[in-house]
C-alpha cells in the first residue's frame, strides 16, 4: 500500500527555533510520558534521565532540544501553549529543578539528568533515549529518533506505524511524481484538486478547511510578529532582527491595525523591482526572527526553512493576486504539502541526514510548484518547478554558526523563497516535455548527495560557517 503523508503532517503548527532538534524531542518527551501512563508506570517514576546523541547532542543547546525536553516531560503541547508559558516554566524547573507534570506528580529532575552524548546512533543522525527509574531501579527505556519536519520514530516502527492515517486506502496512492502527475491528467484535475481528494478521507471539508485556516493564521501572524518586533536574538550571535528595519522602509507611513488590514496596506506599496525582492526577504526573514526566539510558527517542512512559503505565499497575494483569498491559500498550502510528502517518502526533509539542500531546498521546491500553480501553469510545469528549485539548491550543506539557526538559515530563507519565484517563472517559460531533468530525478539525485555528504556538514556545526566563524568571533 503506498504511503500518504497529509498535508498536515508536512504542514505543523509548532514553536521554533528546530523542527527536528526541538518540535522532534518536544514530542518524543510527550509521547514517552503518554506510554509510561498507559504501561501504568508513570506513577511510580520517581527519577528521569535523557541521553542526546548525534546532531541532537552537538547542536541540541543551540536549537534549545534541552528546553524542548523539558516542556515535553511537563506534557506542554507545542501547538497551543503560549509562547509566553514556555519561558516560565523552563525557568521554573532550572531554578527547582523538578518536573511538574499534569495532575500535579513532581518528578525531581537536576539539570545533570539531560546528557549530551557526542556519538551517534546507527539507525539515525537524531537518537535520544528516555529512562525512567523507581528507587534507582530501571523501569522504562525508550529511544526515538527525530527524523526531521518534528517527525518521530523508534528503531523498531517504520513511519507508516508513527502516522497511523497512512494506513488507509487513498483515492490516489502517490509515491513518485510522475504518479501524482497521472492521476492529474487522468482525472483532469490540478494537483490541489488531488490532494484535497485523498485528505476527504481523513477528515471532513469542514475540517480541512478549518485547520488550513489555522496553518495561514499562524503564518500570517508570524510574518506580523516578525515585522513588527525590533531588537537582537537569543543565543549569543547579537545578530540583530532586520525585518523590522526593511518592513518601515517599504511600508512607509501606510495605517493598519491588524494582519488583514496589513494585506491590503502591502497591496498599495510601490512593487518596483527591488521593493518586491525586499518585501520577499523581508516576510521570509521575519518568519525565521520569530522562530529563532523560540516563536510560533508552522514547519514547511521545517522550522528552519519555515519562512520560504509565506513568504511566497505572501508575494503571490500581495504582488500577483490583489484578489487573492482564502481559496487560494488552501490550494497553494494543499499543492506545496504534496510536493513536500513525495520529497520526504523518497529522499530527506532532515539535515542531519542530508544537509540544507533538505531543508531549505525542499521549501522552495514546494512553494515553486504551489506558486506556479496559482499562476497558471500545468501540472507537468509545477512539478518542473519544484524540480528547478531543487535541482540549484542540490548540495547545499548545513553549518549553523554556534549550532543555532540564525546564521545562514535565516538569510536562506530568503534566497529560498526568491529561487522559488525564479524557478516558477522557468517553468512558466518552458515546455516541460523538453526538461532533461523531471522532478523524481532530482529528488533521486538529492538523495545520493545527502548520502554522500560528510557529516560535519550535517547538522553538527562542525563544518563549514561553524567552523570557520567561531561563536568567540561574533
Ligand atoms: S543551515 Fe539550513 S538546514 Fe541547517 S539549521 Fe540552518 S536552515 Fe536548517
Amino acid at each position: 500500500m503506498s504511503q500518504f503523508i497529509s498535508v498536515f503532517e508536512m504542514l505543523k503548527i509548532g514553536v521554533g527555533p528546530s523542527s527536528s532538534h526541538t518540535l522532534g524531542p518536544w514530542r518524543a518527551a510527550q509521547q514517552w510520558i503518554q506510554k509510561l501512563k498507559s504501561e501504568q508506570l508513570f506513577k511510580k517514576l520517581d527519577r528521569i534521565q535523557v541521553d542526546l546523541y548525534g546532531s541532537l547532542s552537538l547542536t541540541g543547546k543551540g536549537h534549545a532540544t534541552d528546553l524542548a525536553i523539558l516542556l515535553g516531560l511537563s506534557e506542554a503541547d507545542p501547538e497551543y501553549i503560549p509562547i509566553e508559558d514556555i519561558f516560565i516554566i523552563v525557568e521554573r524547573i532550572n531554578i527547582q529543578e523538578e518536573i511538574y507534570c499534569k495532575g500535579g506528580k513532581i518528578i525531581p529532575f537536576p539539570r545533570s539528568s539531560i546528557k549530551f552524548n557526542r556519538e551517534f546512533l546507527p539507525f539515525h543522525a537524531n537518537g535520544m533515549t528516555f529512562k525512567g527509574f523507581c528507587e534507582d531501579k530501571e523501569i522504562s527505556s525508550e529511544t526515538y529518533f527525530s527524523i526531521g519536519g518534528g517527525f518521530i520514530v523508534q528503531e523498531n516502527n517504520s513511519l507508516e506505524d508513527e502516522i497511523e492515517i497512512s494506513k488507509k486506502n487513498f483515492p490516489f496512492p502517490i509515491n513518485r511524481a510522475i504518479q501524482l502527475e497521472e492521476y492529474c491528467e487522468k482525472e483532469n484535475l490540478l494537483i490541489s484538486e488531488i490532494v484535497f481528494k485523498n485528505e476527504l478521507e481523513l477528515r471532513s471539508y469542514e475540517e480541512i478547511d478549518h485547520q488550513l485556516r489555522r496553518i495561514w493564521d499562524t503564518m500570517l501572524e508570524s510574518m506580523y510578529l516578525g515585522c513588527h518586533t525590533f531588537g537582537t536574538l537569543p543565543g549569543g550571535l547579537n545578530v540583530k532582527r532586520r525585518a523590522f528595519d526593511t518592513h518601515q522602509k517599504l511600508i512607509k507611513d501606510t495605517s493598519y491595525t491588524n494582519p488583514e488590514e496589513w494585506i491590503t496596506a502591502i497591496r498599495s506599496s510601490e512593487v518596483k523591482f527591488r521593493e518586491i525582492l525586499k518585501w520577499v526577504s523581508c516576510l521570509a526573514l521575519s518568519v525565521n526572527e520569530v522562530n529563532a526566539s523560540l516563536g510560533r510558527v508552522v514547519t514547511a517542512p521545517t522550522n528552519g526553512s519555515a519562512g520560504v512559503i509565506p513568504a511566497v505565499l505572501m508575494y503571490y497575494m500581495v504582488i500577483e493576486n490583489h484578489d487573492a483569498d482564502f481559496s487560494h491559500v488552501k490550494r497553494f498550502l494543499l499543492t506545496a504539502g504534496e510536493i513536500g510528502s513525495i520529497f520526504k517518502k523518497n529522499a530527506t526533509i532532515s539535515a542531519a541526514m542530508g544537509g540544507c539542500q533538505a531543508e531549505i531546498g525542499v521549501s522552495s521546491a514546494m512553494a515553486a510548484a504551489a506558486l506556479t500553480e496559482m499562476l497558471g501553469g500545468t501540472v507537468a510545469q509545477c512539478l518542473s518547478a519544484a524540480e528547478i528549485a531543487m535541482e540549484h539548491h542540490l548540495g547545499m550543506t548545513c553549518d549553523p554558526i554556534g549550532g543555532l539557526v540564525q546564521v545562514p538559515c535565516i538569510e536562506r530563507n530568503s534566497m529560498g523563497a526568491i529561487k522559488a519565484i525564479h524557478a516558477a517563472e522557468i517553468a512558466l517559460e518552458t515546455n516541460p516535455k523538453e526538461c532533461l531533468v523531471s522532478l523524481d530525478k532530482v529528488i533521486d539525485t538529492m538523495w545520493e548527495t545527502a548520502k554522500d555528504m560528510n557529516k560535519n556538514y550535517k547538522e553538527t556545526s562542525e563544518g563549514g560557517l561553524a567552523v570557520t566563524v567561531r561563536l568567540a568571533d561574533c
